[in-house]
């Protein structure tokens, strides 16, 4: 435990200082149970379905996660995907051309894109070539401007989970906020990094409705954090960046659990029949361990195969720029039929 955290001190100071705005929502709350007449948001009075603002606070999608994970309703923040809750937190912790986060590639592009639009600079410490964070790198890396260290794990394009012991020692040593991008994490057998908030007082976790649970198209994002961090992020968001279509949805779906559980054990199985066809074609050369809903494999052309899978009708995404995954790809798992396509064109590719 840290206790000589203060959460405070990481804030921007314009942020620290600034009066939130407050929506016709916010002054009168009792939305759902008053039977009162509503004339204070210059709403249409006819139904629509959807004539009324949504829930500020999305209370109801809430407290499902909140109980789902076991967590406090005020360590969640929801948002229109997990890159609006990524943004927020760069406009919350990182003064422009002050301030800098440090980032792990190969990893996913957005901390890097997220840096440029808010003129905050990207420190990059590259990932070692079995794609583990290298600690040391890591902590030399770090200065007094440097205010968040993002961690994705099941990592994006790589596929590999960090090891507990990297990001324990950096979640002890590293001075600002950690966050760990938990995009995948319901694809791995790895526990989520949320049974420790209460332990690291500078852990955020993001996980989202993106993947596992299938709905990209609403976009909807979380963020997991200590109530002092979620009160903060409250504080900068758009009144209503949750729609109401979103939140009924989401809702609908969290209801659905074992539904959820059969697709992704459904994904599991593919991904492992799919490496076993992988092993048996010719120029595939590696195939990276993988605990997310995609396989990143080493091939002797990337660009080459790339355009033969499209000429086959399959799109994958070519890796091959991305730092240390030259000649790489990556394979999304898709349906049965789907991934039998797939395993067929590889094979016909290869003979
Ligand atoms: C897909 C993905 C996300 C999801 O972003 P959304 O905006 O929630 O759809 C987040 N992080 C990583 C690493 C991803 O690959």
């Amino acid at each position: 435990m840290k206790n000589n955290f203060d959460i405070n001190t990481l804030v921007r100071e314009n942020v620290l200082k600034m009066k939130p705005y407050s929506s016709a929502r916010d002054e009168f709350e009792d939305f759902n149970t008053a039977e009162m007449i509503f004339l204070d948001a210059n709403e249409n009075p006819f139904e629509t379905g959807v004539n009324r603002y949504p829930d500020p606070q999305q209370a109801s999608v809430k407290a499902v996660l909140a109980k789902q994970k076991n967590i406090l309703p005020n360590q969640i923040l929801l948002g229109n995907g997990s890159d609006e809750v990524l943004d927020l937190l760069f406009r919350a912790f990182c003064e422009p051309n002050k301030d800098n986060i440090i980032s792990l590639p190969p990893t996913y592009g957005m901390y890097g894109v997220l840096a440029n639009i808010n003129a905050v600079e990207n420190k990059e410490v590259f990932l070692s070539t079995d794609f583990e964070p290298q600690v040391d790198a890591i902590l030399d890396a770090a200065n007094e401007y440097t205010k968040i260290l993002f961690l994705c794990s099941p990592n994006n394009p790589t596929g590999n989970s960090f090891s507990d012991e990297s990001v324990v020692s950096l979640l002890q040593n590293f001075k600002g906020l950690v966050v760990i991008d938990e995009a995948y994490i319901d694809f791995s057998n790895k526990q989520s990094w949320l049974n420790e908030l209460d332990e690291y007082p500078n852990l955020i976790i993001t996980q989202t409705l993106s993947k596992a649970y299938g709905l990209a198209g609403i976009r909807l994002g979380i963020c997991y954090a200590s109530s002092q961090v979620i009160t903060i992020l409250n504080k900068i968001k758009p009144p209503y960046n949750v729609n109401e279509l979103t939140q009924k949805r989401a809702l609908e779906r969290l209801s659905d659990q074992e539904k959820i559980q059969l697709e992704i054990d459904s994904i599991v199985v593919q991904r492992e029949d799919l490496i076993k066809v992988l092993h048996k074609v010719k120029f595939v050369s590696k195939i990276y361990p993988t605990e997310a809903n995609f396989i990143l494999i080493k091939v002797d052309d990337a660009n080459k195969r790339y355009s033969e899978l499209i000429a086959k009708g399959i799109v994958i995404r070519n890796r091959t720029t991305q730092p240390l995954c030259e000649n790489t790809l990556r394979l999304t798992i898709g349906t049965a039929e789907e991934n039998k396509k797939l395993m067929e064109a590889l094979l016909a590719i290869s003979s």
